[in-house]
């Protein structure tokens, strides 16, 4: 009897191992068909969508010290240091500077500057060893924006940021479905299209006969 019990519990606990091993499997064969969601950083990077709020760009000529940013700023972020010009009566901005370890990257210094002297870029990759490297001054402010699709170390792909018109879940989707947006492929084509015929369209203003 107490043999016939051990075999049936033997028997019993097995099929509910096999059961757990099929649940953990379709897990497993699931995903085996999904869209894989991440990239081989730093080789591969996502384009950042259009309106990315990334490191802030600085045009020190373009400043007019007026301090506006300073006010819109949550936490009254950037330095703005100016001398009075005497002889011009103008503001003379000395220097600049932003420490992006403390901004949240808001927006609001770039939406309110009257002279649009602020702009924010695509640029993600802020990690430093020491945080004070994190204050940016002018001069790093003003250093031209790094984009993803100029870096011919990096691949870069759109396809993954943007899902089709509508979709909210990236899971369901079949593999070869059309994305949002272009592939940068696409967009070289396009510029190269554009060139061409605006090269053609000067080219035959040239050969117009003048009146
Ligand atoms: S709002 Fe613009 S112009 Fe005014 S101080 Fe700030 S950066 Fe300069
Ligand atoms: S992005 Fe926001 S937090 Fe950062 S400096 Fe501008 S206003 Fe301040």
């Amino acid at each position: 009897m107490g043999f016939l019990k051990q075999v049936g519990d033997y028997a019993k606990e097995s099929l509910q191992a096999a059961k757990y091993i099929g649940q953990g499997l379709s897990v497993t064969f699931d995903h085996m068909s999904r869209r894989p969601v991440t990239v081989q950083y730093p080789y591969e990077k996502l384009i950042p969508s259009e309106r990315f709020r990334g490191r802030i760009h600085f045009e020190f000529d373009k400043c007019i010290a007026c301090e506006v940013c300073v006010r819109v700023c949550p936490i009254n972020l950037p330095v703005v240091d100016w001398e009075f010009d005497k002889a011009t009566k103008k503001k003379d901005l000395k220097h600049y500077s932003i420490d992006f370890g403390v901004c949240i990257f808001c927006g609001n210094c770039v939406e309110y500057c009257p002279t649009n002297c602020l702009s924010m870029t695509e640029e993600y990759e802020l990690a430093v060893y020491e945080r004070h490297e994190l204050n940016y001054d002018n001069v790093a402010l003003g250093r031209l924006p790094y984009k993803v699709t100029q870096d011919p170390m990096v691949t870069p792909l759109r396809e993954l940021a943007y899902l089709p018109k509508g979709v909210m879940g990236p899971h369901d989707l079949p593999v070869n479905a059309r994305r949002a947006g272009q592939m940068p492929q696409e967009i070289l084509e396009a510029a190269q299209k554009e060139a061409k015929a605006a090269e053609g369209e000067a080219q035959a203003s040239e050969a117009k006969p003048k009146e």
